[in-house]
């Protein structure tokens, strides 16, 4: 029998974790993450490990398929790559011919590789290029741009040195992100606390220090009341404000009137799990994500 080992990325989800495959006579018998990278741990989720069961399922498109008759025939032909690739070619020509190439649009996951599909798009002469970032996560990307100047992408969260972790509308515990979930498991080990703000207790509040179930859609209530707790009592850094925050005092004046006690009526949480909740953010800073 022959054995070796593969690195590669896994290609389940779009979180793409480093992993390795233990393949026995040319065939995968194990897919674990890749132990050389500290926060995987030689582990990969359930959803990797499955990836064994996409590559020998039978049923799964083995080649290119092209259509032929009407959308939602169902009639397909199967086809070698060369004729996919000449397909899509000359079907890119034509737009580009009668439409010019601004009419083609590419859009996919982003990750690794992208790069790859711009310098394409550039070469056939569009920019037109969005991805999953192009919608989600806009606010953490303009924020990360307003304070670092870097994109979201740019800046990494140091999970495993945190002591506050909130997660406010993020379930991490079932996201499957292998190496956050493990990062944020040894901080927690280590006694970071973690807070979950969720309307509903999903395996992150579970595991919780602290689960606050928030009425729906009452989320930016709590944050005002939270940044109305922290500048009232001063638990901000105040070196930071000084030197790269302006209109703090636009934002003191207003958030006056949003007190805990008006965001425990709009959010279902009292105004003393909400003031015991920012001090504790205060006594962890600046380890705080
Ligand atoms: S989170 Fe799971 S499915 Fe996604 S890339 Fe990592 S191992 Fe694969």
């Amino acid at each position: 029998m022959t054995t070796k080992s593969v690195f590669s990325i896994c290609g389940m989800c779009t979180v793409r974790c480093p992993i390795m495959a233990n393949v026995e006579n040319g065939r995968i018998a194990l897919l674990q993450g890749n132990p050389h990278v500290p926060a995987m741990k030689g582990s990969v989720c359930p959803r990797g490990a499955a990836g064994i069961a996409l590559i020998n399922d039978r049923e799964r498109p083995q080649t290119p398929m092209i259509r032929e008759g009407e959308r939602g025939e169902g009639k397909w032909r199967k086809v070698s790559w060369e004729e996919a690739f000449d397909y899509v070619a000359n079907r890119l020509n034509d737009i580009r011919a009668t439409h010019g190439a601004k009419a083609i649009a590419l859009s996919d996951r982003g990750g690794p590789f992208r790069d790859m599909r711009r310098a394409f798009l550039r070469a056939i002469g569009t920019p037109n290029y969005c991805n999953h970032d192009s919608s989600c996560a806009r606010n953490v990307q303009h924020s990360a741009l307003s304070l670092t100047g870097m994109g979201r992408k740019a800046v990494s969260y140091d999970l495993k040195n945190a002591r506050h972790v909130v997660l406010q509308f993020r379930n991490i515990f079932e996201s499957v992100n292998v190496q956050e979930v493990n990062n944020l498991m040894d901080a927690m080990e280590k006694g970071c606390k973690l807070t979950v703000i969720d309307i509903r207790a999903n395996i992150s509040a579970t595991k919780a220090t602290r689960f606050m179930q928030i009425r729906p859609g009452a989320d930016y209530a709590f944050n005002l009341a939270v940044i109305h707790e922290l500048i009232h009592k001063r638990l901000y850094d105040d070196r930071f404000v000084k030197r790269y925050m302006e209109g703090f005092k636009e934002l003191e004046c207003f958030v006056k009137p949003y007190t805990p006690e008006w965001a425990e009526a709009e959010t279902g949480i009292t105004a003393t799990q909400l003031r015991q909740f920012v001090q504790e953010l205060s006594e962890a800073k600046p380890a705080v994500i």
